[in-house]
């Protein structure tokens, strides 16, 4: 009986609960209706417009043309007066403009919302989860359009992308800055193609801004200049940690040349164990022996000696063809280390309690760039690999709340 009286209880409970959720619809429904209607052009008062071409006076061309837009609370249904310019065969609706649905047929609430989902979800995904969350229904092509519209004008400024200020405070003025790049392969249809990616932050703190790159050095190297304003690092200790590819380091010496570099602490253990395997084989214990003994030195600050050894070893090398093999792995190696010598001061790092690598970046990368952009089966046209790298950067540096408001500047910007 107990059980029976609590049951019937439930059962009400949910019946009041649906009944509130009708009524909360129906004031939505009504809400969309009363919206339409102010929204719609009036049917007598047909004012002439200026062709926003030619500037002549244009009279009413189609009267009331339907549409529907999608808000927050649902589908809103207005009429607007199409006018036509027949000296440019220009048409358009000026009702549109007027409301901010010329490109769009969303409200911007609603751009920011299926913009959320788009940049962590792959388009399908997205499409679906936008169904599920908010009831608005987009195809996955329509989202991938609608991606391709909203980050064009950021991925391809030029010069005036808005700029996501770097966490500078007079708080964390005695911090250093941390610097880190390092590319990610992400298959384009013209096969697979590095996506630089930079970070930015303070030492210490979460906040990071990110800036990646697709197409060309140059342009990256003006971007990180121009928006993310350099010039004010040059107050600011500077710590730079990148794999140890001379284009990272000819990119720091121009952009800030007084930043402390760093070779990555994991790639130079790469670096040591492809030696090692060359040398030694794969199986043998010797590799991991050597890699630890060169890994110890090197965090000693001690890479004299291991480019010592490395020559040593590479006059031992017999004339064999596996020899030949060897020697070139050990010259490989040494050069490398030489290369980079003023950025191998490992003990300096450790002793001050700064980061040597690489799980910060590895981990920027898969968030980033990976999750979003190298699932299985993605392949990625060269604009839009540069769009959505963009996005994610953007979306990393400044978070979920404000990444629309981010997009949008954008647009004004490129407008
Ligand atoms: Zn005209």
């Amino acid at each position: 009986m107990c059980a029976e009286k609590h049951q019937g209880g439930k059962e009400g409970y949910w019946a009041s609960y649906q009944q509130e959720l009708n009524r909360l619809a129906e004031t939505k429904d009504a809400a969309c209706l009363r919206l339409g209607r102010e929204w719609s052009d009036s049917e007598k008062r047909t004012k002439k417009y200026r062709c926003p071409r030619c500037r002549r006076w244009v009279a009413v061309n189609v009267h009331l043309v339907p549409r529907t837009v999608i808000t927050r609370m649902g589908t809103v249904a207005y009429r607007r007066h199409y006018y036509y310019c027949h000296k440019c065969s220009f048409g358009w609706y000026p009702r549109d403009k007027k409301l901010g649905f010329e490109s769009e047929d969303m409200t911007g609430d609603v751009i920011a919302l299926a913009m959320d989902f788009v940049a962590n979800d792959p388009f399908e995904l997205a499409a679906s989860r936008l169904r599920l969350h908010h009831e608005i229904e987009r195809s996955a092509t329509g989202l991938k359009l609608l991606f391709e519209r909203q980050s064009a004008p950021l991925a391809d400024a030029e010069k005036s992308a808005p700029v996501v200020p770097l966490p500078l405070t007079e708080a964390n003025a005695h911090q250093p800055v941390v610097i880190m790049n390092d590319g990610s392969m992400i298959r384009q249809t013209t096969g697979w193609h590095e996506i630089k990616l930079m970070s930015i932050g303070m030492l210490g703190e979460t906040q990071r801004v990110f800036l990646a790159e697709t197409r060309d050095k140059e342009r990256f190297e003006r971007l990180l200049f121009d928006s993310v304003g350099f010039a004010k690092l040059r107050s600011r200790e500077v710590l730079w940690l990148a794999d140890g590819a001379p284009y990272n380091w000819g990119l720091q010496e121009r952009l800030c040349p007084h930043a402390e570099g760093l070779v990555d602490f994991m790639h130079v253990r790469e670096h040591l164990y492809t030696c090692a395997v060359e040398v030694f084989g794969e199986e043998d214990s010797c590799t991991a022996l050597f890699v630890d003994s060169a890994s110890r030195q090197l965090l000693d600050s001690r890479a004299n000696a291991v480019i010592a050894q490395l020559k040593e070893c590479h006059l031992m090398t017999p004339r064999t063809q596996r020899g030949k093999r060897q020697a070139a792995a050990l010259l490989d190696l040494w050069q490398y280390l030489e290369a980079n010598q003023s950025r191998l001061n490992y003990r300096k790092f450790i002793e001050a309690g700064w980061p040597i690598g690489s799980g910060a970046i590895e981990s920027a990368h898969r968030w980033v760039i990976q999750r979003r952009m190298k699932q299985s089966g993605m392949m990625w046209s060269a604009a839009n690999a540069q769009r959505m790298a963009t996005l994610r950067a953007l979306y990393a540096s400044v978070g979920p709340e404000r990444f629309y408001g981010f997009l949008k500047k954008s647009q004004e910007m490129a407008a």
